[in-house]
């Protein structure tokens, strides 16, 4: 049998790989090979595959005939640059670095500058005629390679290399002198062999082989696994590893290195936007150890820094070329790395750029209108919790507000929090209940987590690439970097910034719009969306075959859910116009009356509140079907508990409070979610439905009369027999036969019921026979399918998710192989005794992406969800459809 092939070639014009291979190259080494393929100027190396480092997971050890290939291929990589590793005559340098199939930022390490030793350096003098720039490669890979291969405290060279900075009164790296340099690198011996107790290794081929080895460790290295896990990235992908020959961004005043996206990445602009480093090397930039310079005239703005397009113009127009080529040719925004080498343009990376929201919308409906690609990628191309994070707050632009300090705009949106200095401890406050904006002097992968947990991040240095701003951006959490006026003081907790002096808890607000920070808290509000969301969202309303409405009690929700593309109310609870506080004592006398005369009196008092809201609510929606749900919760849910409270009510109604006590406690229920509710409350207490829906027809007759087109769909809560059902739709169709007679109008209306205690489901078919509308209410239906408390189960859940037990919160996401065959059966069942029954689901699962999808190949008619969540509804049944065509 023919060995398995772990390597792959690049270089001299022609790839053995290809863009199509990101499982088995990782998306790195794909796009180097599909670059190389495209005549891009791109170092050459190889790739050393995933299904590599998924048998070294195995056992530790590298798979046979691995080594040899590496050989082969190192020996054709020597051919290509006309070098030779360990050669002190002419040094071939390569670097070793991660690339998983799914990209993964700064989570694995790297490895730059192997086969530099105590001969090949000075090979590298000879062969650059500079002193200086090998040597400052070589204490770079003595650092790197001690940090990552063997494990060598980072922060003991960085207090070396700032101890001799500080001897000789410099600030950057730049300015250190060769023999500063030199005795740098004693330094970082001394340090390795005191750490190691073994001298840095000076073989090229030993260098090369732990490193390998330590970029297939790092796939299992912990900020790796949290960021698969936040990104739910599977843990058995591995990531390929890339040798390729170094070029050095380092050489010189005509050398730099720097990364770009070709489109705005935080409002998808089509403008090429990036930043550099002239004379520096690798993750300097990203690092955002020194300010980067801007890439051309139109970002430098009043940048003092000259940009690359003055500082290089033949290379910056190359630069300009290749990302126009890559663009065109991967028909998507790229993040590209360069190098620029004595004059010479290299490209390190391509890969598909990670963006805001807001720029992945506007990318989306641009390029469909440039013709790079169709609706229908376009909409794929946004994700759903994208469109959550556009619905996400900017401060109140009504509100004063002072700013203390200015920092770059790296991640929109505006935060309020406590100022926490400490990543761990930012995610020990989150778990208490706070808010907290994370502060920090850089941020490194190490503090994903705590990223993960604030509410926003601010960083003293770095630039709009640095590793806060591209993890903050792909979080959707708002980001201010590289805010200079930051002193801090970890240690104390403490920062200065200009004349104010900010401790650990206080309030601090970021604008990651703008940069600015401020002091305090500020009202947030959520913002205005451009017009290409609204054309995007119209693109997936001619793909998706859901409807979507929304679950809304006042005009104003409806007005916003409207706005936000509803196609209906599916749920109006109107248990929540009872709790207003005009209206909730003449509630309590309702439910407290003794006599019917007195009930009759309370309820006169509330029909007309209903009636005028269900108009407002009509005259919002207007021609479009309003589901009202008849009152849902048991009674005492709307009487106080406490006496204080119990008294007060007591001296209000003129009765005393000692009956009105005992009435209160007679009331109470040890399981009220399975008590008097629902329609058991219609059936016993007609007189409220009756009202209910008098003042539903009242306001719908009023409404036609004046001209507003009022579609009412009654909807009976809690149903479980059909003959509970049939009681009270003859109640319905009664009435609003009085009122249609009385005011001379009529209107078109259905009577139809929620679908939420398990009986229902499983008697489908009785229900649909009188019922004209199904409606599942599916956080009942988990409740009572799963025989989960919908208000305690909080407590265990979250550690029933983290074993696994569950994939997800049943309440947030379908449980769909258990209480999803209630629904499953629910529809069938229905359908069966009437086949044009409309079903709906009302169920907090409606705008939940994940829920859609099955809700949609249940074939059911609607989803119906909170105003927030419809357009992301509207984008989730488009992509389910999509998704289904591809599969063909
Ligand atoms: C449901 O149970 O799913 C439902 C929509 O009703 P409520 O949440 O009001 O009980
Ligand atoms: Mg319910």
């Amino acid at each position: 049998m023919a060995r398995k092939k772990y390597v792959y070639f690049f270089g001299g014009g022609k790839a053995e790989g290809s863009a199509e291979m990101k499982n088995l190259l990782g998306g790195k080494g794909a796009n180097l090979a599909e670059m190389t393929n495209l005549g891009i100027p791109v170092p050459p190396g190889f790739t050393i595959t995933t299904e590599a480092c998924i048998e070294y997971q195995k056992g530790g050890n590298f798979p046979e005939g691995l080594m040899d290939e590496v050989e082969e291929n190192l020996k054709r990589l020597e051919k290509t640059k006309g070098a030779s590793f360990g050669d002190p005559g002419n040094p071939l340098l390569v670097s070793v670095r991660s690339g998983a199939p799914i990209s993964m930022p700064g989570m694995m390490d790297t490895v730059l500058n192997i086969g530099l030793n105590d001969e090949t350096v000075k090979g590298m003098l000879r062969k650059f005629g500079d002193e200086r720039f090998p040597l400052d490669s070589y204490r770079r890979l003595i650092e790197m390679f001690g940090d990552v291969v063997s494990k060598v405290k980072r922060s003991l060279f960085e207090e070396a290399l700032n101890e001799v900075k500080k001897k000789k009164g410099v600030k950057l790296d730049t300015e250190l002198t060769a023999s500063d340099l030199k005795e740098v690198i004693e330094r970082y011996k001394e340090i390795y062999r005191r750490e190691k107790g073994e001298d840095f290794p000076q073989d090229p081929v030993e260098q090369l082989t732990r490193a390998i080895k330590a970029v297939f460790e790092s796939w299992n290295n912990p900020r790796a696994i949290k960021y698969r896990e936040l990104n739910n990235i599977p843990d058995d992908l591995g990531t390929a590893v890339n040798v390729q020959a170094m070029v050095f961004g380092n050489l010189n005043d005509r050398s730099a290195t720097g990364v770009a996206f070709t489109r705005d990445p935080s409002t998808g602009e089509p403008k090429f936007f990036g930043e550099f480093l002239p004379n520096a090397q690798g993750e300097d930039v990203v690092a955002g150890i020194r300010t980067p310079y801007p890439i051309n005239k139109e970002q430098k703005g009043e940048s003092p820094l000259p940009s690359l397009e003055e500082m290089m113009p033949k290379v910056y127009q190359e630069l300009v070329d290749v990302y126009k080529k890559l663009e065109r040719h991967y028909r998507d925004m790229q993040d590209i790395e360069f190098t620029i080498e004595d004059g010479t343009l290299y490209l390190l990376q391509t890969r598909t750029g990670k963006r805001t929201a807001q720029a992945a919308v506007r990318i989306a409906v641009d390029m469909v209108k440039e013709g790079l690609i169709d609706k229908e990628t376009a909409l794929m191309r946004v994700s759903t919790s994208q469109v959550d994070q556009l619905l996400h707050p900017m401060i109140d632009p009504s509100k004063k507000y002072e700013v203390i300090a200015k920092g770059l705009p790296a991640s929109p949106g505006a935060a309020v929090g406590r100022v926490v200095f400490i990543p761990e401890e930012a995610e020990e406050w989150v778990k208490s209940g706070e808010r907290v904006i994370l502060v920090r002097p850089e941020t490194s992968p190490e503090d994903i987590a705590g990223i993960s947990a604030a509410e926003g991040i601010l960083t003293a240095r770095g630039g709009m690439t640095s590793h806060a701003a591209v993890v903050a951006r792909g979080m959707g959490k708002p980001c201010v970097a590289g805010c200079g006026a930051l002193a801090i003081d970890e240690e104390k907790k403490v920062m200065e910034v200009n004349s104010f002096t900010i401790k650990e808890g206080d309030y601090i607000t970021i604008n990651g719009n703008t940069g600015e920070v401020i002091l305090g808290e500020v009202p947030l509000i959520l913002p205005e969306l451009g017009t290409e969301f609204s054309e995007f969202l119209s693109w997936a309303d001619e793909v998706r075959r859901l409807g979507v409405r929304t679950n809304a009690d006042t005009p104003a929700d409806s007005k916003v859910a409207r706005d936000f593309g509803a196609e209906g109310i599916g749920l109006c609870r109107t248990e929540h116009m009872f709790f207003g506080e005009d209206r909730i004592l003449a509630v309590r006398e309702m439910i407290l009356a003794k006599t019917p005369e007195e009930r009759r009196r309370a309820i006169n008092k509330i029909r007309p509140m209903q009636r005028s809201d269900f108009l407002e609510i009509f005259r919002v929606m207007d021609g479009l079907p309003v589901t009202i749900r008849l009152l849902d919760p048991p009674l005492h849910e709307f009487l106080p508990s406490d006496d204080e409270e119990i008294e007060k009510l007591a001296s209000q109604m003129g009765v005393p409070a000692v009956k009105l006590k005992q009435t209160v406690n007679s009331l109470k229920e040890f399981n009220p979610m399975l008590g008097h509710r629902g329609c058991r409350l219609g059936i016993s207490h007609p007189e409220i439905y009756e009202m209910q829906v008098e003042a539903i027809f009242e306001a719908a007759v009023e409404a036609i009369k004046q001209g507003i087109k009022a579609i009412p769909e009654v909807m009976i809560p809690l149903v479980g027999h059909v003959k509970e059902f049939s009681i009270l739709k003859e109640m319905v169709e009664r009435k609003a036969e009085e009122v249609f007679e009385k005011a001379g109008v009529r209107c078109e209306y259905k009577v139809g019921t929620m679908i939420e205690v398990p009986r229902a489901s499983l008697t489908a078919d009785e229900i649909a026979k009188e019922a004209e509308f199904f409606s599942f209410g599916t956080n009942d239906l988990t409740q009572m399918g799963f025989g989960l408390s919908r208000d305690d189960a909080g407590t265990f859940l979250p550690r029933y998710v983290e074993l696994g037990i569950l994939p997800d919160d049943p309440f947030q996401s379908l449980d769909v192989e258990g209480v999803g065959k209630l629904v499953e059966m629910g529809v069938k069942l229905g359908r069966s005794t009437r086949p044009d029954l409309k079903v709906g689901i009302c169920g907090e699962h409606g705008g939940d992406p994940k829920s859609i999808e099955f809700f949609h190949k249940c074939g059911l008619d609607y989803v119906s969800c909170s105003p927030y969540r419809v357009p992301i509804a509207r984008l989730a049944a488009a992509q389910v459809v999509i998704r289904e065509k591809k599969k063909g």
